[in-house]
């Protein structure tokens, strides 16, 4: 009988085990990567609506807006600004809406994986919204975006 009881023990404490280990799978695939921007560009979901940041080649920048459902909308009253802490000093490059876009009038300082700091505003009169990331374009292993708009787990 005792032995019984001791097969059921371990049979509960095996299944509680893999119970816990199966959880812990669910957890690691569960996990989500961080949205991507549907340009390759930074996602910035905590604006309303979603605007991701988008390096052009030429250094130019572009302001796109989406809805929850990540379909384009036209930007709206929003300014934007970037300041860069470029190895020259700070530039602050200023944004004008182009077509349904905000576009940045000017270029960004070369250099890289500059510390930069992205301010939104939903319109001219609004507290601005601040992103810091670092303008950072060699490629990221892992998800093939550029990496300051790498969309890794880490
Ligand atoms: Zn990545």
């Amino acid at each position: 009988m005792k032995n019984v009881f001791t097969h059921i023990l371990l049979a509960l404490a095996i299944s509680a085990i893999a119970l816990v280990s199966s959880r812990a799978d669910d957890k690691t695939r569960g996990a989500q990567n961080r949205a991507s921007g549907p340009k390759g560009g930074l996602l910035l979901e905590k604006t309303e609506p979603k605007a991701e940041f988008f390096l052009n080649k030429d250094r130019s920048a572009v302001i796109t807006f989406y809805d929850a459902a990540l379909k384009p909308v036209p930007a709206g009253a929003q300014t934007a600004r970037l300041v860069v802490n470029a190895k020259g000093g700070r530039q602050q490059v200023d944004f004008e809406k182009k077509g349904d876009v905000l576009l940045s009038k000017t270029t960004i300082a070369e250099g890289d994986a500059l510390p930069v700091v992205l301010q939104l505003k939903s319109n001219a009169d609004a507290k601005p919204q601040n992103f810091r990331f670092k303008l950072d374009t060699s490629i990221c292993g892992g998800c093939k975006r550029a990496e300051y708009a790498c969309t890794c787990d880490e």
